[in-house]
């Protein structure tokens, strides 16, 4: 196995990324300002995949071909704009799926990003070839993964079930083995690589296993959040909240306290009446190197489609385009998202439990018809 060739550069004056200091929560945009205001900005750079998983949050929007993308320096201007912008993410799609993505759009925006003193963020599968996620280093500061699996049967189980072609044990295996080699590479080059788990039918009795493995291969923080039904996995069996409680505790029981641990789009709250989720609220709190991170989704992030200029108010929900980049500044597309009906439902705050309410999708999947902004936080 290589290490990586990472000549990474401190970004000067930035505080390192750490439990304490977490760009993308928007709670810190919310405490500074009083209101949430537009920090957080994530580009939808390709709809290109090598993998189909089940449970793919965009799903619907893979696609085998795609058209040109709006020029670079359009979209710069777009975020030279968002004054108080203090993330980018880059999503696709797998963003790395070709090299002319990555070297004409990747690239420059994230050092942009690094000139500007924003943070960024890529999600990727990272089982393409190194070279392609070497050349971020650089300028990258959080290299998100995917990462469910306890060996190469269940990256087969998943990962591709939702292609039209079969694709074999053999080369599941070969692309597994490169994504831990990778990872492994990444990580010992000094990339911050943060490894997301989802809590769901198929990993919820394995975590533990699986937070070993992410230890293992030396990523700085594991990521955990509860699936929700939507894309891909609309069909797919939910969790009640029991098994999703009894799978974080099983995890919290088993996980090393010296790996940061990142819960989110959690659907526990401090405003429950229910014992048992008061408990897990206050176990939370009390776990070292654990955070649990607001959802930016409808708070302080929009999401921008790099092919039609179309921004979102995530880039997996139901909610239509608000504007697009054509003709509205990102600004004024958050202020009309402001203005929402449907942000109006979860726009509570429980300042002393640090909670800005739950995502849209978590309170309609367990809490049909609940008033958050009724409630308040008990814990
Ligand atoms: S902010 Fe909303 S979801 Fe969070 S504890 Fe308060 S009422 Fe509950």
């Amino acid at each position: 196995m290589n290490q990586a060739n990472i000549l990474s550069s401190s970004p000067v004056g930035l505080l390192p990324i750490t439990p304490e200091n977490d760009p993308w929560d928007p709670i810190r945009s919310l405490r500074r300002y009083g209101e949430h205001r537009l920090t957080s900005v994530e580009l939808t750079v390709t709809q290109l995949c090598n993998m189909r998983c089940e449970h793919c949050a965009v799903g619907e929007t893979l696609a085998l071909t795609e058209g040109p993308r709006i020029p670079l320096a359009a979209i710069l201007r777009r975020l030279d704009e968002v004054e108080g912008l203090e993330t980018i993410s880059i999503t696709g799609g797998e963003p790395s799926y070709r090299e002319d993505t990555v070297r004409d759009y990747i690239v420059p925006i994230l050092r942009y990003a690094r000139e500007r003193g924003v943070r960024s963020q890529i999600n990727s599968n990272v089982t393409l070839d190194l070279s392609r996620y070497e050349s971020m280093a650089p300028y990258l500061d959080v290299m998100h993964i995917s990462f469910n699996y306890m060996n190469a049967d269940d990256f087969h189980q998943v990962g591709f079930v939702r292609t039209d072609r079969s694709v074999s044990r053999d080369t599941a295996a070969k692309l597994y083995e490169r994504m831990v080699d990778n990872t492994k590479s990444l990580a010992r080059g000094g990339m911050f690589v943060s490894a997301e788990s989802m809590i769901n039918f198929r990993t919820h009795k394995k975590l533990p296993g699986i937070h070993r493995l992410i230890d293992e291969m030396g990523c700085r923080r594991h990521e955990v959040h509860p699936m929700y039904p939507s894309a891909f996995a609309s069909n797919l069996p939910v969790l009640s909240l029991e098994e999703t409680r009894e799978a974080m505790h099983g995890l919290l029981d088993q996980r090393n306290p010296d790996l940061w641990m990142l819960f989110g789009t959690l659907p526990f709250y401090a405003c429950s009446g229910n014992k048992e989720d008061q408990e897990l609220v206050l176990r939370l709190r009390d776990e070292p190197n654990l955070t649990v991170r607001n959802d930016p989704d409808g708070r302080n992030r929009l999401n921008v489609n790099l092919f039609t200029g179309d921004v979102y108010v995530t880039d997996f929900s139901d909610v239509p385009s608000l504007g697009n980049i054509h003709h509205d500044t990102l600004e004024q597309v958050f202020a009309r998202w402001k203005q929402h009906p449907l942000n109006g439902t979860v726009q509570c705050h429980c300042p002393a439990a640090g909670c800005c309410g739950p995502n849209l999708l978590v309170a309609d999947t367990y809490y049909k018809g609940v008033d958050f902004l009724k409630r308040a936080a008990v814990v």
